[in-house]
C-alpha cells in the first residue's frame, strides 16, 4: 500500500529508535477512507480463508479490524484490556505487557463470542515485540477456534514480533514494514 507508506512518511513522528508515533492516522485520529482501504486489502489477502470472525485488541486495532470485518461480512470482536484480574467466569484471559504504556494488562474475550466453530482473522495496528499478538493467539487456541492468520498495518521488522509469530507457523501479513527508525528517519523494508 504505497499510499499508506506515503502517509506514514509524511505524518509519522519518530519518538525514539524504537517508537513511531502514528497518532495522525492510526492511534488517535482515524482517516475513514484510508482505513477502509486497509480493510479491503486485508479482506483481499484472506478472502479464501472462510473467516467467521475478526478479532483485535482495544483500542487502536478496532478501526482497521472493523474495516476488514465489514469487507469480509463477518462480526468483529475486540478483546478488552483490564488492569486487574478478578477471575471472571466465561472470560478467556491472558496477561500481556503493553509496549507503549510500560504496564501489564489483562486482555479478555468472552466465550460467548469465540468458539471452536470459528475461523479467526486477527487484525492489529502495529507489531513490535509481539506480546499483544502472542496473548491473543493463546486465547484463540484455548477457545478451540482456528487462527487463519494475522493482518498487521505496520510491522517494525527490526523488532522480533512478526518473525516469532511466523516461526509459530502462523501466516502474518503486514501492509507496511519498517526496517529502522534510526538516525531520525523512517526506513521502509
Ligand atoms: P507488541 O505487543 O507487539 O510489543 O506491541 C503492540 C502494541 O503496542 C500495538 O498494538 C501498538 O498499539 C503499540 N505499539 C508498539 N510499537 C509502537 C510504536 O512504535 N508506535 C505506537 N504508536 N504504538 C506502538
Amino acid at each position: 500500500m504505497e499510499k499508506l507508506k506515503q502517509r506514514i512518511a509524511e505524518e509519522g513522528v519518530i519518538v525514539s529508535d524504537q517508537v513511531l508515533k502514528l497518532d495522525a492516522l492510526l492511534n488517535h485520529q482515524v482517516d475513514p477512507q484510508l482505513t477502509m482501504e486497509m480493510g479491503r486489502e486485508f479482506a483481499r489477502r484472506f478472502k479464501l480463508e472462510q473467516v467467521t470472525r475478526v478479532v483485535t485488541v482495544e483500542s487502536s486495532g478496532i478501526a482497521v479490524a472493523f474495516a476488514a470485518a465489514y469487507e469480509l461480512g463477518v462480526p468483529l470482536v475486540f478483546a478488552r484490556r483490564k488492569k486487574t484480574l478478578l477471575a471472571e467466569a466465561d472470560m478467556l484471559c491472558e496477561r500481556v505487557p503493553s509496549f507503549t504504556k510500560g504496564i501489564v494488562t489483562d486482555i479478555l474475550i468472552s466465550r460467548d463470542f469465540i468458539s471452536e466453530n470459528d475461523r479467526i482473522l486477527f487484525i492489529d495496528d502495529i507489531i513490535a515485540n509481539g506480546d499483544a499478538a502472542k496473548g491473543l493467539i493463546k486465547i484463540i487456541k484455548r477457545s478451540g477456534a482456528e487462527l487463519v492468520g494475522a493482518g498487521i498495518v505496520v510491522e517494525k521488522t527490526f523488532q522480533a514480533g512478526g518473525r516469532t509469530i511466523r516461526e509459530q507457523g502462523i501466516r502474518l501479513e503486514s501492509l507496511v514494514q519498517i526496517a529502522s527508525l534510526a538516525d531520525g528517519k523512517i526506513t521502509f523494508a
